[in-house]
């Protein structure tokens, strides 16, 4: 049977990091719309292009380009016993695209999943957020043990200054996602989830698909919530 879950919640809720959970249990992998227009980062054409300037001003790619992305990816061998959405769908128009395209292919979601978690730790969370070569993340308001975190100023004076985090020791500087490193691109971003993703919350709701953790929790705990769920 196919397992088709959809994740929920504000930058910052941990909805990767869940992610990766349910791909090592279940066997399916994530579809993060995130990181597929990330991936076209290595692209010169002007369509990659505006869809990395749109991303670094948090802005929404428009929901044509969305759903046919995802199309593609649930297209792929590897796709076919099911995925987890992650970042996707964010819009009521991508959302019952989705009802749409998995009813037509004789499937359905089995549960929708919100993360919930408060907009200031949410925002911590994003702008904090650093990550090692090896995929470890730290944060500079917690998990921060062994790195050394700086505010450094910005080469063309940009507020806010530029956040350098090294592990002590192994001296590796570690990665900031660039639409974390702006505070007004978090906050875009936050206030684009409450305006358009909200709603979406409702959707669920009245469908009986919606399943809400508390995601200030610890990750194993939220985890262990996840695969009560995905059990049941
Ligand atoms: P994420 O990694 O999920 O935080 O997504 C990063 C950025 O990719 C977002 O801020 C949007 O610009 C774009 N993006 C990701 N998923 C979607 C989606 N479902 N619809 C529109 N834009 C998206």
């Amino acid at each position: 049977m196919s397992l088709f879950v959809l994740l929920m919640g504000v930058q910052g809720a941990g909805k990767g990091e869940q992610a990766r959970f349910i791909t090592q249990k279940y066997g399916i992998p994530q579809l993060s719309t995130g990181d597929l227009f990330r991936a076209m980062k290595t692209r010169q054409d002007d369509f990659a292009r505006k869809i990395q300037q749109l991303m670094a001003e948090g802005r929404l790619i428009d929901d044509a380009t969305t759903c046919e992305v995802v199309r593609e990816r649930l297209a792929m061998p590897d796709a076919q016993n099911g995925v987890i959405f992650d970042g996707f769908p964010r819009t009521p128009t991508q959302a019952e695209w989705l009802d749409n395209y998995l009813q037509e292919h004789g499937a359905g979601l089995k549960a929708v999943i919100l993360l919930k978690l408060d907009l200031y730790t949410a925002f911590k969370r994003a702008f904090g957020r650093v990550t090692a070569k090896d995929g470890k993340t730290y944060n500079l308001y917690s998990n921060n043990e062994g790195v050394e975190f700086a505010f450094e100023p910005h080469p063309e004076g940009q507020y806010p200054p530029r956040l350098k985090a090294v592990i002590r020791e192994t001296n590796e500087e570690l990665i900031r996602r660039p639409d974390d490193a702006h505070a007004h691109a978090i906050i875009k971003r936050i206030d684009t989830y409450i305006a358009e993703t909200e709603p979406l919350i409702e959707y669920y709701q009245r469908e009986g698909l919606l399943q809400v953790i508390d995601a200030s929790q610890t990750i194993s705990a939220v985890s262990g919530q996840i695969e009560q769920i995905l059990n049941a």
